[in-house]
């Protein structure tokens, strides 16, 4: 079970409110609820009435009761409703379909080309979603959102990937209007750093209000929260660090058009770049993984140097957002323990000491199913959040 409280706004009315309440899935009275609301006891009986119609909660056996005396406890009923959740990669998709308490009942993977376009990628993915349903024995109408993670930038408000490189054909496609037309239930969509931070979070630290997930791979990119909220920023690519300049980057050429990015010098591909420059037959990232992982001396230094320059990026980062914990995850974090520790040089010997006295920097807990599970908490988020929870009992 992961926690899907977070990102709740409080600002609903009566019974949505309340709801924010029990949406972390721990047990409470109607006396606890009264007491941390400040509303009559009679008025949460109601509310809490309100919400079982809904089916949204329902009586827990009490730890303690004794001879058949009702339930005086309720929380969260996560089977009540679910959402789908899909990770569109450049060449790999995974679609799921997750309870309310954020845990995946169902997935189906399968490989995609998402340069065919939007209208085939998001076709075999309604299709595939449908499939994964009906194998699980549930209806559209048991589906509260859909939530969408895309490999490059997107405009969340609109749900628009905006000028995504590896997306020929995606640019200000309407993504979450296409699926919409076909599911008829509201569409999230979000970049897949973003949804790997909100995965990581939900999956690893619940209790962490300040979280920094930084995915390396192909590419190098932040989801950051902060306050226990997913920051997007205006036009919604906050921590794109990628591109941020490095001191041993002089000269160097990236695919951006700039010299001496981040990313030019501490992907997958630049590592690879460089130990194939040295002589060593590697023809990419997963390459680059199989030689740390048995122990070659060039491999491992290249990987360290990868870790150095992140913490370089990453040290004005902790400065910025003082996170308490930064979750190294993507095709690199495979490496193990190796990047890891380039970040650590760096953060810790450049960074004010109180910034770091609690700074835990960790490879990603969520792993592979970060994405998965963070596009599933996003469409939780919509769905349970009190304007979501009015809908339903409008
Ligand atoms: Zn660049």
């Amino acid at each position: 079970m992961v926690d899907i409280s977070r990102g709740s706004t409080l600002g609903g009315s009566g019974a949505s409110e309340l709801f924010q309440l029990l949406r972390d899935g721990s047990p409470r009275t109607r006396a606890e609820l009264a007491a941390k609301t400040g509303v009559a006891r009679s008025t949460i009986a109601l509310r809490v009435e309100e919400l079982m119609s809904l089916g949204l909660v329902s009586p827990v056996e009490d730890a303690q009761s004794t001879g058949g005396r009702p339930s005086s406890q309720f929380a969260l009923n996560a089977s009540a409703k679910f959402v789908l959740a899909a990770d569109l990669g450049a060449t790999h998709a995974t679609i799921a379909v997750s309870n309310l308490g954020g845990a995946i009942v169902g997935e189906t993977m399968g490989s995609i080309d998402i340069a065919d376009g939007p209208p085939v990628v998001l076709n075999w993915l309604v299709k595939t979603a449908r499939a994964l349903l009906k194998k699980h024995g549930l209806l559209m109408t048991d589906i509260l959102a859909v939530g969408i993670g895309l490999p490059g930038p997107v405009e969340h408000s609109s749900g628009r990937p905006i000028n995504p490189p590896i997306m020929p054909g995606w640019d200000q496609f309407d993504v979450a209007g296409f699926v919409r037309e076909q599911l008829d239930v509201p569409v999230l969509v979000d970049n897949d750093v973003n949804i790997m931070a909100l995965g990581e979070q939900a999956f690893g630290w619940p209790k962490t209000d300040n979280l920094l997930f930084v995915k390396v791979g192909t590419g190098i990119g932040a989801g950051v929260i902060s306050g226990g909220r997913l920051l997007r920023g205006a036009q919604g690519i906050a921590g794109d660090i990628g591109h941020v300049q490095i001191a041993r980057g002089a000269g160097v050429a990236c695919h951006c058009g700039n010299r001496g990015c981040l990313e030019a010098l501490a992907s997958g591909p630049a590592i690879a770049r460089t130990l194939s420059a040295a002589g060593l037959d590697v023809d990419g990232s997963s390459a680059v993984v199989d030689l740390v992982k048995h122990g070659n001396i060039e491999a491992i230094q290249a990987v360290r140097q990868a870790g150095r320059d992140l913490g370089e990026v990453l040290t004005a980062c902790v400065s910025l957002m003082n996170p308490s914990v930064i979750a190294v995850g993507g095709s690199m974090a495979a490496v193990g323990d190796h990047l890891i520790a380039g970040v650590r040089e760096i953060i810790y010997t450049r960074s004010m000491p109180l910034a770091t006295s609690k700074l835990t920097i960790v490879q990603s807990a969520a792993g592979v199913n970060a994405a998965v599970l963070g596009a599933g908490i996003l469409a939780i988020h919509h769905a349970l959040s009190p304007e979501g929870i009015d809908r339903m009992t409008a």
